[in-house]
């Protein structure tokens, strides 16, 4: 792709700070981290999202953030880690190239990667799992 910026980075044409790399995926610091070693990982392919994406790589992608994530504790001091990948505007996402945010997470850091929980009634689950597994 392009005009893709995460292509652009991935590839290398366009600088980063890069903490992993292979053959297949580039490790960069998010430029407007949520935390101290916010960092992104970025296939190589262009992907625009989850439902693109071969299961072969994502389940790469998956691999080389636990790598990342044990040198996060190891060499940030992180008390814990989210992973989030976002799919689509609805859910956020802005940079249309499939990527996988590692987010370490300090005590009070002040972040709030959560969600309002709501309260259906048990047959609206009901009629939700019906609707997914068609039954
Ligand atoms: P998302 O909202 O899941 O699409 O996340 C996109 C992320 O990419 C955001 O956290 C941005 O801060 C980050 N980002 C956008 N452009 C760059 C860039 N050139 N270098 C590093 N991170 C970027
Ligand atoms: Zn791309």
């Amino acid at each position: 792709m392009s005009d893709c910026i995460f292509c652009k980075i991935a590839s290398g044409e366009i600088p980063s700070n890069t903490i992993f790399e292979n053959e297949d995926f580039r490790v960069i610091l998010d430029n407007g981290p949520a935390t101290k070693g916010h960092a992104l990982v970025l296939p190589k392919a262009h992907y625009a999202d989850l439902y693109e994406i071969p299961e072969e790589t994502v389940m790469g992608a998956v691999k080389v953030a636990k790598t990342v994530a044990g040198t996060m504790k190891e060499k940030l001091g992180c008390d814990g880690l989210n992973l989030v990948q976002n799919n689509g505007a609805a859910a956020g996402q802005t940079v249309m190239h499939f990527h996988l945010h590692i987010i370490p997470r300090y005590e009070n850091d002040g972040q709030h990667i959560l969600w309002k929980p709501t309260s259906p009634s048990s047959e609206e689950l009901v009629e939700i799992r019906k609707t997914i597994v068609g039954e």
